[in-house]
């Protein structure tokens, strides 16, 4: 498996990970929309244990035990972490040093999406969270 790395905006904080990548998500939740000031966030899930961190790393609890995680020195957005979820961390995709070959499987919580957004690709898109990977076009 190769290995993925991605670092911060300043690289103060950087991450590594041989692990299996379990989604690859773009997530239009307003929660991420104002977590990450912007539209919408991609980001790539993994086990917890198999991403080796290095830096400082704060933590905002944007709703019970759910943790979002950003670099103290730039403030760029790191990952978003769930007691929901406690088996994957949810690391956005612009932290890649190489982003070439991130794609994501879906879109997901198109429900809040912006308004004026006009999605050209043509993966999966669900109104609320996916629900059962195996079956991408129920929502
Ligand atoms: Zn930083
Ligand atoms: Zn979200």
């Amino acid at each position: 498996m190769a290995e993925l790395n991605g670092q911060c905006m300043c690289g103060a904080v950087k991450w590594s990970s041989t692990g299996k990548v379990t989604r690859r998500l773009s997530c239009h939740c307003s929660d991420c929309q104002k977590a990450t000031s912007s539209p919408f966030t991609t980001f790539l899930g993994l086990a917890p244990e198999m991403v080796n961190w290095t830096g400082e790393i704060n933590h905002y609890e944007s709703s019970h035990g759910t943790h979002r995680g950003f670099c103290l020195k730039c403030g760029s957005r790191l990952y978003f972490r769930s007691d929901k979820w406690p088996g994957e961390i949810h690391i956005h995709s612009a932290t890649l040093d190489d982003a070439s070959d991130y794609i994501p499987d879906a879109h997901v919580v198109m429900g809040s999406a912006a308004s004026w957004l006009r999605l050209a690709d043509d993966i999966p898109k669900h109104q609320s969270f996916q629900a059962d990977p195996t079956d991408p076009d129920k929502e």
